[in-house]
């Protein structure tokens, strides 16, 4: 697993990198909030709460370094920053639900896209090997429904108070 920090040392030590006392609480922080993709931004704030000396040059250094070397996967959803999550060995593992009122991203697991593949591939010839899927919209949070798992519809409309 290349989420843990021993695992994450040893790679840097490897490529002759140092895992500096900044460094160290960079990755713990990343390790913290593995499923939130962070921006730097973001990772900054978090880091800065327990360590005051560290600046956002660092942040940004660092992150730079870890996706260098695979270690982080850079993402980009559309709202101007690059946001990070931990590379995994599979090829494809994930989708992401980006909330564009609040900009929170959610992880989507169920694939359904095999079946798409295989009719574009059949129309067109075209020889696909991966796809990169973002949906946009609005989050349970901010609409302010709650969604029923069994019908993924909404359970009642009219939370909201109308203003
Ligand atoms: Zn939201
Ligand atoms: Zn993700
Ligand atoms: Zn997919």
């Amino acid at each position: 697993m290349v989420h843990e920090l021993e695992a994450i040392c040893q790679i840097l030590n490897e490529q002759q990198y140092k895992l500096t006392p900044q460094r160290k609480v960079i990755l713990k922080a990343l390790l913290n909030h593995s499923n939130d993709h962070l921006s730097a931004e973001e990772l900054y704030e978090i880091v800065k709460r327990q360590n005051p000396d560290i600046g956002l040059a660092t942040v940004y250094r660092t992150l730079d370094l870890l996706a260098e070397l695979d270690i982080l996967q850079k993402m980009n959803f559309g709202d101007g920053r690059s946001r990070y999550e931990f590379n995994t060995q599979d090829i494809h593992h994930h989708h992401h639900l980006i909330c564009t009122s609040c900009g929170k991203v959610t992880e989507f697991d169920d694939d359904l896209l095999e079946s798409l593949e295989s009719m574009i591939q059949r129309r067109t010839g075209f020889d696909i090997n991966d796809h990169d899927l973002k949906f946009y919209g609005v989050c349970k949070d901010c609409s302010g429904q709650d969604v029923n798992p069994t019908t993924g519809y909404p359970r009642k409309t009219t939370v909201h108070k109308t203003r």
